[in-house]
């Protein structure tokens, strides 16, 4: 059983682990089964941006970009189990790819995309991008080079 929620705050804005300080959640999901028995495309951070992109997300920054202007937009895959292969190559290539859509409405916004899990108790959070090296709290494989080529 894994759960997982999408969060999003102004660079400036204070954030601390999961939820405080953040906005959101924007999209939440649980998956049920052990790792293996659950689809890929159904572990629950996929689910959980689904339930996010875009509406959810798109309609934090028109209501709020106002207020920071200039600042980066930080957003948050928060899941409390470790990222597995799969999952992670689909937040670098797939969920980037969507944030890049949203330079079509909003063209000078930058955008950061963060991976944050609750492991033993314990909160880790990374920049999600191609060149991240992965503690094994976050993700399951320290590398992009590690990561499958083939995913879905
Ligand atoms: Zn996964």
């Amino acid at each position: 059983m894994a759960n997982a929620e999408i969060y999003t705050k102004w660079r400036d804005q204070q954030g601390g682990n999961r939820g405080s300080g953040w906005s959101g959640p924007h999209g939440s999901a649980s998956a049920s089964g052990a790792e293996g028995i659950v689809e890929l495309n159904q572990h629950a951070e996929r689910l959980a941006w689904k339930a996010a992109w875009p509406n959810a997300i798109r309609t934090f920054i028109r209501t709020s970009i106002k207020q920071f202007p200039n600042q980066p937009l930080q957003i948050k895959i928060w899941v409390d189990q470790q990222v597995c292969p799969s999952c992670q190559k689909w937040m670098v290539i797939d969920v980037i790819s969507h944030l890049k859509l949203l330079k079509q409405e909003f063209p000078t916004l930058k955008v950061e995309l963060y991976a944050e899990v609750l492991f033993a108790r314990k909160t880790e959070k990374v920049r999600v991008q191609q060149s991240t090296v992965w503690p094994v709290t976050v993700g399951n494989q320290s590398t992009y080079q590690n990561l499958p080529e083939i995913y879905n």
